[in-house]
């Protein structure tokens, strides 16, 4: 037997330093190694011919070396040339400051080669390109799988790290799909599968070996939705809310008409709340399409029904926010609501603590703060998690465990489409807010290049000088937090002291300590600061309606759906509000990324299109969804596999409910790894 867990550093060729450069990579186990799946494939399969070579493309050539290799030194770089022929023509290949090349040509035999042509005026030049014998078969002369990579690690020697690792678990792999289900869907076996998704022969091999891997992944979790789902319908435990509280009581109460979509979804909500069955509803709306005021009045039915709520928001400014809106509705009421989260003193918790276990607190708002142990309710009925792609399903699950069976309600400010939704949230009821409420100005969206820079400023001084307040947020790439902690600061010492010197700025970064963050917030709040500038922190659900322009730095970092977000943090005023998204680089699909921001503000539309310009990598990661993180499969392209495996999760579910008849030990054993290890937050 392999032992999959062996350190990476014990494999053949690898040892302490290159082990250490696979940790970044997040190898650590020969089974992380052979499942770190390349990025794509080169098709270095076919040979050209050198006068078929089209002018960008990158081909693979077999031609005779036919000079020694020349130095030609410019500015102090050498590059190197390679007079090159085969039956049909010429070519150059080029290299740039690689000496060792002088020795590895004979005048007169024959290479392949493979890389960038560039064929202008009848002349062919071939750059940089990868090489070896024309008899060799190392690097040329099939596919090629191109692997995502560290610093100091190059594709050669993790390719060839890979190619050992499999050798040693060489056919040993215990199958991880059942016998009945490889023959009836007629899926490729593990050990081909893995071999193949790194080394297949052909394009038909690679997509045998991607479907199986897909198919797996899909299907365990979409067993694992089903399970968790079957598991709450059989509590018939649920709590039955008092008929006789009406929301529509406190409707009549609020500062504005709902809308009709509110309304809709709140008679879904009143329902559930009313019958024995659990709710395990997932609620769905664009930015301000007003889903808190939703959540008040389901909070309000729960404590009027003597009954306790949660609300859990992922950061203290939007815990904060919430405290406000639920007090001014509900304060007149004789609802007694209050806030719990970190930065707050031992004291006051203790406090909180006492009382929310003796009844005297209706609704405790707060972070993952609530989910400590030593937060005890008396009578927890309701629990609503604001935003839920910051939470996990365990964290859901953990705070209805603070109460019998509660109600939960589970908010997400990431529209996506209702088939996908129905997928993803196979576990949950759906209810969408699919209308905005009247009078909501479209905001105005461009999108600008860095020639632009300087009457993009000018727009802002003009909207500060108007009365307005802008926030300026810089996108952070999670890898090198430090640098970009740096990028920040930086820039917001450039605006600071350069560009707007004669406004008040101030910057606001996730490393920041909760209370500053809170602080400088409630400064922009209050209107002492003018241009705010960030990183994403704010990104989930702030309130400033005297804001009314969003600048985005490196737009193009930036997935729609959490532009689309961005952008939301304007617009919650009487002005009219804009976005300005500043882009770099040419790409196609940077430029279609940011028409599509231009044309339209819904949500719904915006979450559909991202998903198929970046495919659904990251925009379902566990990250955003607390699901399981789909390594091979991709939602956007595999949706007809997706459809096709909830129907055979269904089937297989319907006839094994539990996942315990001897057949499917598999999949449950699968079902059980995924979920015991998500990453809590
Ligand atoms: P989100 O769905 O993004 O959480 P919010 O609940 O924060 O949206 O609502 C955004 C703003 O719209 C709030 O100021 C809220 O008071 C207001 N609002 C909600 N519903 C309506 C409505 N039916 N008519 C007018 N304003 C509304
Ligand atoms: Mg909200």
């Amino acid at each position: 037997m392999v032992n999959l867990e062996k350190q990476v550093q014990y494999i053949k060729t690898v040892g302490p330093s290159r082990a250490e450069l696979l940790n970044k990579l997040g190898i650590h186990t020969l089974k992380d190694l052979i499942t770190y799946f390349p990025r794509e494939y080169e098709d270095r399969g076919k040979v050209k011919k050198i006068c078929e070579c089209v002018d960008g493309e990158i081909a693979l050539i077999e031609a005779v070396a036919v000079s020694r290799i020349v130095e030609v030194k410019m500015r102090g770089k050498s590059m190197y040339k390679l007079q090159l022929r085969d039956e049909t023509g010429t070519c150059t290949a080029l290299w740039f400051n690689q000496s060792y090349l002088t020795k590895m040509f004979r005048t007169g035999e024959k290479y392949k080669f493979y890389g960038k042509i560039a064929s202008q005026y009848g002349r062919v030049e071939i750059a940089s390109p990868v090489f070896e014998k024309a008899t060799e078969t190392k690097n040329t002369g099939k596919i090629i799988p191109i692997y995502p990579l560290t610093k100091n690690l190059t594709q050669n020697i993790l390719r060839k790290i890979i190619e050992v690792g499999l050798s040693e678990v060489e056919d040993e792999l215990e199958e991880t799909l059942p016998e009945y289900i490889l023959e009836k869907y007629k899926l490729m076996d593990l050990n081909q599968t893995i071999k193949k998704i790194h080394f297949p022969k052909d394009l038909t091999e690679f997509e045998k070996a991607r479907k199986r891997l897909s198919f797996e992944e899909l299907l365990i979790m979409q067993l694992a939705l089903l399970e968790l789902k079957n598991s709450y319908l059989n509590e018939k435990n649920g709590i039955e809310f008092s008929k006789d509280v009406k929301i529509s009581e406190l409707i009549e109460e609020l500062p504005f008409r709902l809308t009709r979509a509110q309304l809709r979804v709140l008679e879904e909500i009143e329902l559930d709340m009313e019958n024995q069955k659990e709710m395990n509803r997932l609620l769905q709306g664009d930015v301000g399409s007003g889903k808190t005021v939703i959540s008040i009045l389901a909070a309000y039915k729960a404590v009027k029904s003597g009954y306790q709520a949660a609300i859990m928001a992922p950061t203290a400014i939007l815990a904060s926010q919430h405290l406000e809106s639920f007090t001014d509705i509900l304060n007149k009421k004789g609802i007694k609501c209050e806030l719990l989260i970190s930065s707050i003193t031992k004291k006051r918790k203790e406090e909180i603590r006492e009382k929310l276990k003796n009844g005297e607190i209706d609704i405790l708002i707060g972070t993952h703060a609530i989910l400590e142990e030593n937060v005890e309710f008396k009578k927890l009925g309701l629990v609503v998690t604001d935003e839920q792609h910051r939470f996990g399903v365990k964290q859901r699950t953990k705070i209805t465990e603070k109460g019998q069976n509660p109600d939960v309600l589970v908010m997400s400010a990431t529209p996506i489409p209702r088939t996908l939704a129905l997928i993803l949230y196979g576990d949950l009821d759906i209810s969408i807010i699919d209308e905005l409420p009247p009078n909501r100005k479209p905001i105005e969206t461009f999108a600008v290049r860095k020639r632009m820079e300087e009457r993009v400023n000018n727009f802002v001084r003009q909207q500060i000088e108007e009365g307005r307040q802008a926030y300026i947020v810089c996108p952070l790439v999670e890898e090198d937090e430090e640098n970009d902690l740096k990028a920040v600061t930086n820039l917001a010492e450039k605006y600071q002291k350069e560009v707007f010197s004669n406004y008040k700025v101030a910057y606001l970064h996730g490393k920041m300590k909760a209370k500053e963050k809170e602080e400088i917030m409630q400064n922009f709040k209050e209107g002492n600061i003018d241009i705010l500038i960030a990183t994403t922190v704010i990104e989930v659900g702030v309130n400033v309606p005297n804001a009314s322009l969003m600048i985005v730095e490196n737009a193009e970092r930036f997935g729609l759906a959490q532009l689309h977000q961005l952008r939301g943090r304007v617009g919650r005023g009487e002005y009219k509000s804009y976005c300005v998204l500043k882009y770099e680089g040419n790409g196609e699909n940077t430029r279609e990324r940011m028409k599509v921001m231009c044309e339209t503000n819904d949500g719904f539309k915006i979450s559909e299109k991202d998903l198929e310009l970046r495919g659904s990598g990251d925009f379902f990661g566990t990250a955003q969804h607390g699901l399981p993180e789909l390594k091979v499969a991709n939602l956007f392209e595999d949706m007809p596999l997706l459809m096709e495996v909830q129907k055979i999760a269904m089937n297989i579910l319907e006839e094994d409910k539990k996942l315990e008849e001897q057949k499917n030990k598999l999949l449950k054993k699968a079902v059980k790894e995924k979920f015991n290890t998500r990453i809590e937050i």
